[in-house]
C-alpha cells in the first residue's frame, strides 16, 4: 500500500470502499496511476467526465473563466450561469433553472419546488412525494428519505416524512395510495442507476404520465445520472416521450466540475420568490462555463455516437461466457455476471480497465465520446474477466 493510501485511510472518513488504485492524471478515456500504469476508463468518475478527462475545449472554457472570475455569489449576474440556464431551457422546453452543486442538492430543490407548489395549489396536507422502490436520489437526509431502499434508511432515523414508495410498474398501489393520501408529485429515474442499471418499462411510464395528468400530480424526473446525453438522447425522459414538470440533473452536466441543476417546467416556473431557496456556490461561473461547453457540444452527432457505442457493448457482451444479462440504455449499462461483480471489476483493474458496480452488477458509464478502439480493447478485457 502506498504512503498516500495509508494517509487517506488514516485521515479520510471511512465512507468509501476504495479500490487499491491511486490515480494521478488522465486524458480523454485514459487514466494513469502513481506507478505510471495506464487504464482505459469505463466509469468517467461515475458519469461525470462525459467528454472524457480534461477535454480540451472544456478545459479552455473553464480556464478562461477561472482567470476572469471564478466565483461571485448569487448577489450578482454572471454570463456563464445565464447562458447555461438558457441552453437548458431551450433544449428541454423547461422554463427556469435553479443551480446547485450536486445531484442531491438538485433533488432537494426539486422536492422543495414540488412541496411548495402542491401546498399552495391543493392545501397544506398535499405534500406526499411518491418514489420507486430500488431508486436512488441522494444522501442528504431528505433525498435519502426519497430513496426507495430500506438499507439506506436504517442508520438515520427519523427520516424526513412525506415520502411513499411503490414498486416500479405497480400502478395499483399508486392508485390505492391516491385514494387515501393527497399526492404532490411522483419522482422517477427512467433508468435506476445505483439500483443496478434497470430501465423502467415504457408501459409503466406511460401509465404514470397519464395518472399525473389526470390527477394534477407533478411528474418529476431525476436525470442526475441518466442526463446530459448518457441515454442516447439529451435526457432519458425524451427516450420515454415524457413531459415532466420538474427535472433534476448533475453529474455529467459540468464535464468534471461540481454542478447540479433543477429545471422547472411551466406549472412550477414561478414557485420560488427571492429568499425561498438558494446556494452560495450554485451557478458558479467556472462550473457553468464548463457546462456551456459540454451542453453546446451534446448534439445529434454526439448522441448518435452514444447509441452506436451502446449497441457495440450490448452486442459484444450479451451471451458472452460468464455474462447472465446486459441491461441499460445508451452508455449506462449494467452487466449481471456469474462471478461477483466486485471480483470482475478487480480483475479488470489488474488488466488496465476501470469499471464500476451497482448492486450485484458490473456497471459501465464510459465517456460519451470514448474512441472506438479504446472501447473495443476495454470490452475485450471485461469480457475475458467475466468468462475466466
Ligand atoms: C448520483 C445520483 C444522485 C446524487 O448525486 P450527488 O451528486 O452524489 O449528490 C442522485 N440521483 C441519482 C439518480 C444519482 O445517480
Amino acid at each position: 500500500m502506498s504512503n498516500i493510501q495509508q494517509i487517506d485511510n488514516t485521515y479520510i472518513a471511512h465512507t468509501y470502499a476504495r479500490f487499491p488504485v491511486q490515480l494521478v492524471k488522465g486524458k480523454g478515456s485514459l487514466v494513469w496511476d502513481e506507478n505510471g500504469k495506464e487504464y482505459i476508463d469505463l466509469g468517467s468518475g461515475i458519469a461525470v467526465n462525459g467528454f472524457g478527462i480534461s477535454d480540451d475545449a472544456w478545459l479552455e472554457a473553464v480556464t478562461e473563466q477561472l482567470k476572469k472570475l471564478p466565483h461571485s455569489s448569487n448577489l450578482y449576474y454572471t454570463e456563464p450561469c445565464a447562458r447555461l440556464a438558457q441552453m437548458l431551457c431551450e433544449r428541454t422546453g423547461m422554463k427556469r433553472v435553479f443551480f446547485g452543486n450536486s445531484g442531491a442538492e438538485a433533488n432537494e430543490c426539486l422536492i422543495k419546488a414540488a412541496r411548495k407548489y402542491a401546498a399552495e395549489k391543493h392545501g397544506p396536507d398535499c405534500y406526499t412525494i411518491v418514489t420507486l422502490r430500488n431508486s436512488f436520489h441522494g444522501r442528504t437526509l431528505t433525498t435519502l428519505s426519497a430513496t426507495g431502499q430500506d438499507h439506506y434508511h436504517e442508520l438515520y432515523q427519523p427520516l424526513t416524512p412525506g415520502f411513499a414508495h411503490i414498486a416500479p410498474g405497480d400502478m395499483d398501489s399508486l392508485k390505492a395510495l391516491a385514494a387515501t393520501t393527497k399526492i404532490a408529485a411522483v419522482l422517477i429515474e427512467c433508468v435506476q442507476g445505483e439500483g443496478g442499471v434497470v430501465p423502467l418499462d415504457r408501459a409503466f411510464t406511460d401509465a404514470l404520465a397519464q395518472f399525473c395528468a389526470e390527477n394534477d400530480v407533478l411528474l418529476a424526473v431525476d436525470e442526475v445520472q441518466t442526463g446530459n446525453g448518457r441515454s442516447g438522447q439529451l435526457y432519458a425522459y425524451m427516450c420515454y416521450d415524457l413531459k415532466p414538470d420538474i427535472v433534476s440533473t448533475a453529474k455529467g452536466l459540468g464535464g468534471g466540475l461540481p454542478i447540479g441543476a433543477c429545471l422547472l417546467g411551466e406549472k412550477v416556473q414561478d414557485v420560488f420568490a427571492p429568499g425561498d431557496h438558494g446556494s452560495t456556490f450554485g451557478g458558479n461561473p467556472a462550473a457553468c462555463a464548463g457546462g456551456v461547453s459540454i451542453l453546446g457540444r451534446t448534439d445529434e452527432a454526439l448522441l448518435a455516437g452514444v447509441r452506436e457505442r451502446s449497441a457495440y457493448i450490448f452486442d459484444a457482451l450479451t451471451g458472452a461466457p460468464g455474462v447472465e444479462a446486459v441491461n441499460g440504455l445508451g452508455l449506462m449499462i449494467g452487466i449481471k455476471t456469474v462471478k461477483p461483480a466486485r471480483e470482475v471489476v478487480a480483475k479488470c483493474i489488474e488488466n488496465g480497465v476501470l469499471c464500476l458496480t451497482a448492486k450485484d452488477r458490473v456497471r459501465l458509464l464510459p465517456a460519451l465520446n470514448i474512441p472506438m478502439d479504446q472501447l473495443k480493447k476495454a470490452v475485450a478485457v471485461l469480457r475475458a474477466a467475466c468468462g475466466e
